[in-house]
C-alpha cells in the first residue's frame, strides 16, 4: 500500500456519477499481507501503523462488514468506496465478492465509485477476464522512485502496464498513479512523470512519504518550501501537459501554501478541499472534520480520520466492527454533516 492512501479517482468517466451529497470516503482494509513486505520492511506505513493489530477478520466478517458500507440505508452519501491493503490483490476473491456487491445495488443507493490502490501487476494481470465481467471505477497504482526504497523498480513498468492493460480492455474506467515525494527525490518524480505523460493516464496524485514523530504519529517529511519547491518545479515542467496532477497535502500544509482561508472551509460540505493552481495541476486537502472518513482496518477496528497514522494504535474511535455496527455507523457519520 503507498503512502498516500486517502485518495480517489474523480477524473474520467468514474466520477459521472458522483454528486454533491456524496460526502465520505471509505477505505477497507481487505487483506493483512502483502508478499512484498520484507522489500519494504519499516519503510511500508502500514508495517508501522498495525503492529497493534489483532487476527484479521474472517472473509465472511470482511464481506458483510463491507456489504453494511455498500448497501445500507446512508451508503448514497458515500462518494468513494477504496478496497486496499496491505495489498488487496492478495485476496482477489473476497475483492471480487465486494465488486459484485457495489454492481448488484442500484445506482441510486450505493456509494458513487469503487475503486482500489494495489501494487500488484501480477495481481491485475491474472484477475483481468474477473475485472472486464465485474469493472472497477477506478485503480489506483503505486509507482515510486528509487530512492524511495519501497517495493522494487522492477515492480514498476509491469505494474503501469497492467493498469493500462486493464482500462484497455474495460475492466477499470480511469488510472490513477501515486507517487511520493521526499525533500531530495523531485528530480527522480519528475523524470517518472515524464514517463507518465506519455500513458494518458487519468490522474498523478504527489503526496509526502511519511516518517513517524516522536509522539507516534506519522507525519510528511515534506517541508513547506519542500512543497513550494516541487509544485513551482512540476507545475513549470507540466504546464503544457495533459497529466492532471494532484498534490495531496496535510490540512495543515494546504493553508498555507494554498492561501484559502480556514473560515471559508469550514462551512463547506465537502471529503476533501480542492485548490486548482493552474489548468493542471490541483492542491488537495482530506476534510480533516469528524464525519468525512471511515477505514475499516483489517482486524475490525473502526478509524477514524484522527486515528489513522497513528503507530500501534489499539482501538479506533468508532470502536470495533460487528454486524450492523457499519450500517449505524455511517448513519451517524452523515448525521454530522447532512
Ligand atoms: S508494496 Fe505497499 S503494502 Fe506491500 S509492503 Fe510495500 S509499501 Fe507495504
Amino acid at each position: 500500500m503507498p503512502g498516500v492512501a486517502e485518495n480517489a479517482l474523480e477524473a474520467g468517466t468514474a466520477g459521472a456519477a458522483l454528486n454533491k451529497d456524496q460526502t465520505i470516503l471509505v477505505n477497507i482494509e481487505t487483506t493483512a499481507v502483502c508478499r512484498l513486505s520484507s522489500t519494504c520492511g519499516p519503510r511500508c506505513l502500514l508495517n508501522q501503523l498495525n503492529t497493534h493489530a489483532q487476527s484479521p477478520l474472517q472473509k465472511s466478517q470482511i464481506t458483510r462488514m463491507a456489504s453494511e458500507f455498500i448497501t445500507s440505508p446512508s451508503s448514497h452519501f458515500v462518494r468513494h468506496v477504496c478496497a486496499l491493503g496491505k495489498e488487496v490483490m492478495e485476496d482477489a476473491s473476497t475483492l471480487f465478492e465486494i465488486i459484485r456487491l457495489w454492481h448488484a445495488t442500484p445506482v441510486s443507493k450505493r456509494p458513487g465509485t469503487f475503486g482500489i490502490i494495489t501494487a500488484s501487476a501480477q495481481g491485475l494481470e491474472t484477475n483481468l477476464p474477473e475485472f472486464v465481467r465485474h469493472p472497477l471505477s477506478w485503480v489506483v497504482v503505486s509507482l515510486d522512485v528509487p530512492s524511495v526504497r519501497l517495493r522494487s523498480p522492477e515492480n514498476e513498468t509491469p505494474l503501469l502496464t497492467a493498469a493500462l492493460k486493464l482500462r484497455a480492455v474495460g475492466g477499470v474506467e480511469a488510472v490513477g498513479v501515486n507517487t511520493l515525494l521526499t525533500p531530495t527525490n523531485l528530480d527522480e518524480v519528475i523524470t517518472l512523470g515524464r514517463r507518465l505523460n506519455g500513458a494518458e493516464i487519468h490522474q498523478w496524485s504527489l503526496g509526502s512519504f511519511l516518517s513517524p514523530s516522536p509522539a507516534g504519529q506519522l507525519k510528511p517529511v515534506m517541508q513547506l518550501h519542500d512543497y513550494r519547491q516541487a509544485i513551482e518545479s512540476i507545475a513549470k515542467e507540466f504546464r503544457n501537459s495533459k497529466l492532471r496532477i494532484l498534490f495531496d497535502l496535510d490540512y495543515t500544509d494546504f493553508i498555507p501554501i494554498s492561501g484559502c482561508q480556514p473560515e471559508v472551509l469550514e462551512n463547506l460540505v465537502a471529503w476533501r478541499y480542492e485548490y486548482p493552481l493552474t489548468s493542471n495541476l490541483t492542491l488537495t486537502a482530506l476534510n480533516p472534520h469528524p464525519g468525512y472518513f471511515l477505514r475499516a482496518r483489517w482486524d475490525g477496528e473502526l478509524l477514524a480520520k484522527g486515528d489513522f497514522k497513528v503507530i500501534g494504535l489499539e482501538r479506533g474511535a468508532y470502536g470495533k466492527w460487528q454486524p450492523g455496527r457499519g450500517e449505524g455507523l455511517l448513519a451517524d457519520l452523515v448525521s454530522m454533516h447532512q
